[in-house]
């Protein structure tokens, strides 16, 4: 499974802005964009205005890094989207906010996409009863997601499930139990990903 492996911090640097992409090293000032909050590279603190097109480019760009998820899986997206009813950047989003991994890091299991990713393909998880260690499994409503049984006992996830994260709307979560479930489709207002999706729809529609 291919996966971007360069340098994490760049990313936040390029799309200037923090994406929270580490964790809770992104809370401290240890955030490479809180001491250089500038884009990479030579060039990096010159000032240039982006063309519209730019401006589409560094929005889809800034998606696809917050959800951890490369160029051609991100057109498929797209394409899934547009082929729903309803509005196409909205779909897109809910399909990214519906990954198996987005729905574990949403429950607080992992402090990051990238941890919950690794905490999914490790096998820590069950859909419905069957263990999925696909990251980007599609989750349904009513789906309930649940830690292994094994995995249960250890320190890493008796952490996580004591410092329970405050969910969105369309997610329910039984601690106690390691278990969440999809009680709904997310609503846009609910997916709290700073992107605007309708320049993204722009650019792909060109
Ligand atoms: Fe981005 Fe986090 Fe790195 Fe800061 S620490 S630059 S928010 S990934």
């Amino acid at each position: 499974m291919a996966r971007y492996t360069g340098a994490t911090c760049r990313l936040c640097r390029r799309e200037g802005m923090k994406l929270f992409l580490k964790g809770d090293r992104c809370y401290t000032d240890k955030c490479a964009f809180a001491r250089r909050g500038y884009a990479p590279g030579q060039h990096g603190q010159s000032k240039k205005k982006l063309s519209n097109y730019g401006t589409q480019l560094r929005e889809k760009q800034k998606a696809k890094r917050i959800y951890g998820v490369l160029e051609k899986q991100f057109r498929t997206y797209y394409e899934r989207a547009e082929r729903i009813r309803g509005i196409s950047g909205e779909n897109l989003l809910r399909l990214l906010e519906m990954r198996l991994d987005n729905v574990v890091f949403r429950l607080g299991y992992g402090n990051s996409r990238a941890e919950a990713r690794q905490l999914v393909t490790h096998g820590h998880f069950l859909v419905n009863g069957k263990k999925v260690d696909i990251a980007s499994y599609k989750l349904s409503v009513n789906d309930v997601i649940a830690v292994s049984e094994k995995s249960r006992a250890t320190e890493k996830f008796k952490v996580f499930a004591e410092n329970p994260k405050t969910l969105p709307k369309w997610l329910s979560a039984n601690p106690e139990n390691f278990e969440g479930k999809v009680v709904a489709d997310p609503a846009r207002e609910d997916i709290d990903v700073p992107v605007n999706e309708t320049l993204i729809v722009e650019l792909y529609s060109k």
